[in-house]
């Protein structure tokens, strides 16, 4: 069968190679891949910088944002049957199985020794046939079609908001106004789900107001800001909650300054490491003096999936097609090497499996 392997931490490796298909063993699925969605962390594992091969292979499958149909169960699989479309989860339990793995939270594990689909030393979707734990997969309801390979990356935004929400429960906090900083999938997948909690939503881009990016911010009821325009420095309002999805560390900082008194701040970036704040100590003691609070959110579960679900079906009632506008190239597996070429009003670029 045809897979899309790259072999990390070699540059520019992506391919199209010839694999065995694999089998289910007891408890697992074979799935048919519909299609895959590419994101940077997919070209940044092209680029070498990420990912890692399972061990003994020489090559990492790639595709962790997928949608599947169950094509064969192995033994001891119950809950899934023969045609049944799904999503799967990108984690799995580390070796160890800590506290939070073994509870079903692996996004939180505690050693570090997980396995990621298409990420970390496990084979992801990105081929014909692919085999994943049947205890991993979301089942798709009919009406949300191919839309769900959608899913994954909404996960993610959705732990972000909901683990905002969480740490926010150390006061009284009714939060209003939000700034989303970035207007990629994740971006603009952060903005709709604040939508639906009734925030008003602010997202910035450097994109022209014209552009696709500010298009769909303001389908779904949210205010655009062109950066190139209008710096954030220069924004004289404040925000409840800030979620940044740039993972540029210049866009990260200018953001601290939108922070209100007891807000809450999510990046969601992998930032280059070696970029100093020459106001440290003035970011520091504005912290505390606005009870202010940072956190990094990474991966998601079962239960960030399921959200999405619930959310992608009330974005489709309430903002009609704002998630189609998402997926700006959809391409063959024959044309995987467009995936990694980035287009100026590319959003998500989907691949295609027939
Ligand atoms: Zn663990």
């Amino acid at each position: 069968m045809k897979a899309m392997v790259a072999e990390p931490p070699k540059r520019n490796s992506v391919k199209l190679v010839e694999i065995p298909k694999p089998l289910p063993k007891q408890g697992q699925v074979l799935l048919k891949t519909l299609s895959v969605g590419i994101d940077g962390t997919d070209r940044e594992i092209n680029e070498g910088i990420y990912g890692s091969p399972p061990s003994g292979s020489r090559y990492l499958v790639l595709g962790h944002e997928a949608l599947a149909r169950v094509q064969e169960v192995g033994d001891q699989v119950e809950n899934f049957s023969e045609g049944d479309v799904v999503v799967p989860t990108v984690r799995r339990p580390c070796k160890e199985n800590c506290l939070n793995c073994r509870t079903g939270i692996s996004d939180f594990c505690l050693t570090g020794n997980y396995f990621e689909h298409g990420i970390y030393k496990l084979h992801g979707f990105a081929s014909e046939y692919a085999v994943s734990d049947a205890d991993f997969l979301i089942r798709i309801p009919p009406e949300l079609g191919n839309l769900a390979v959608l899913l994954e990356p909404l996960s993610i935004v959705e732990k972000a908001v909901t683990q905002s929400f969480k740490i926010q429960e150390r006061m009284m906090w009714k939060p209003k106004r939000a700034f989303v900083v970035g207007a990629g999938p994740l971006g603009l997948l952060a903005t709709m789900i604040l939508r639906l909690k009734g925030l008003e939503v602010y997202a910035a881009a450097t994109r022209e107001k014209e552009s696709l990016k500010a298009k769909i911010v303001r389908n779904v009821g949210g205010t655009y800001v062109n950066v190139r325009e209008t710096p954030i420095k220069t924004l004289e309002e404040k925000f409840d909650i800030v979620i940044e999805a740039t993972g540029r560390v210049e866009a990260a900082l200018e953001a601290l300054s939108l922070l209100g008194p007891n807000s809450v701040m999510c990046f969601l970036g992998v930032y280059r490491e070696k970029r100093a704040c020459e106001e440290f100590g003035k970011v520091l003691t504005n912290m505390v003096l606005g009870n202010r609070l940072m956190f990094g959110s990474v991966s998601s579960n079962k239960s960030h999936f399921e959200m999405g679900i619930k959310d992608m079906l009330e974005i489709k009632r309430r903002y009609k097609d704002a998630l189609n506008r998402l997926i700006t190239r959809k391409l063959h597996l024959s044309d995987f090497e467009q995936a990694f070429r980035s287009e100026r009003e590319d959003v998500k670029t989907i691949i295609h499996f027939k």
